[in-house]
């Protein structure tokens, strides 16, 4: 199949309403979106991602009202964060209207719903007829895409159309809070983050760690994720000194040891979480065999970044 590289938002919409797969660029990862209500089309995102069919896809609207396409029961406190975060970097966990596509929510009884900030993913969502299922924008397993050629390099001859935009400013993907059970659970950490969800619905909790060791509630987190082919090492506070070797990376927020041959110093976290998924392609590109990843305070973004290295890290 051959991929269009479009600037187009019209051209893009056009392809989804037609049933194919394309690429989009938002504020958080690009994502690989499909008309939600196309079945044929979503398995679509499932092969070419290669993506296990148990793992739930988010369904993209351009607008808060559209969420009453996929969801007719919105609790209180779904409100509340819809009031101050949509659209913007949230996705939420809300009971599924029944004609949602069950290939879409992998079965569950529960859909994940999110509304981009970036004008050029809500002038596209405008224009698809449906609410846009989407995954991130990479083969299942790699580190997500934050700039059009990550995707391009992934998926280049499996999907029909990639709509090219700038490099997405966060880096991260969104923050996953299940609103279907009170009080609401973060599932995933991301830019927003639970202090800031906090002030707004104060019950909202983490995980416990027992709820993490069981069956996953957001299925995606029992996969392996965010890897480059170099091996990823944690450094930081609390985590063994390494010393630079021959061919290994740096990214952080302090300078690195000797002997570093690729380095990346951020200037805050909220750099580090920008850069740090083009950082690990870059390093594939250049063959290096170890990137060191100094991990960020624990608080705000850093949280996110946290666990991302984390996940990254796991053989
Ligand atoms: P990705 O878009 O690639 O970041 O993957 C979507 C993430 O959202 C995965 O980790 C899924 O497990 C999670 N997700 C999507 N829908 C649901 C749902 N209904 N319940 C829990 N997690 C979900
Ligand atoms: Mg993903």
């Amino acid at each position: 199949m051959q991929t269009i590289v479009t600037e187009s938002v019209a051209v893009a919409a056009t392809w989804i309403n037609r049933g194919e797969v394309v690429a989009f660029p938002t504020e958080t990862v690009y994502g690989l979106g499909a008309d939600s209500t196309n079945d044929k089309a979503i398995e679509n995102i499932f092969s070419a991602k290669g993506r296990p069919p148990d793992n739930p896809l988010i369904i993209h609207v351009h607008s808060p009202e559209q969420i009453w396409e996929v969801s007719e029961k919105i609790p209180h406190t779904a409100e509340t964060f819809i009031h101050h975060f949509f659209p913007g970097p949230l996705t939420l966990i809300l009971k599924k209207n029944p004609a949602v596509s069950p290939l879409v929510t992998a079965g569950l009884l529960t859909v994940g719903v999110r509304c981009p900030i970036h004008p050029v993913a809500r002038a596209f969502l405008k224009q698809c007829n449906h609410p846009v299922a989407a995954p991130s924008a990479n083969i299942s397993g790699r580190p997500s895409s934050t700039d059009w050629k990550a995707v391009y390099d992934d998926l280049q001859g499996k999907i029909r159309c990639v709509l090219k935009g700038p490099q997405s400013t966060i880096g991260l993907e969104s923050t996953i809070v299940d609103c279907s059970e009170t009080p609401p659970r973060l599932l995933r950490a991301g830019a927003i983050s639970l202090e800031t969800l906090r002030k707004h619905v104060p019950e909202t909790r983490a995980l416990t760690d027992n709820e993490k060791q069981q069956r996953p509630k957001s299925p995606g987190l029992k996969y392996p994720h965010y890897s480059p082919s170099a091996r990823i090492k944690l450094c930081g506070s609390g985590y063994p000194d390494y010393k630079g070797e021959k061919n290994s990376a740096w990214i952080g927020l302090s300078s690195p040891p000797e002997g570093i041959s690729k380095i990346s110093v951020c200037k805050d976290p909220e750099e580090y979480a920008y850069k740090l998924f083009s950082f690990f392609r870059e390093c594939d590109r250049e063959n290096i065999e170890v990137i060191l990843c100094e991990m960020p305070p624990a608080e705000g973004i850093g949280l996110a970044i946290r666990d991302r290295l984390k996940r990254a890290a796991e053989e």
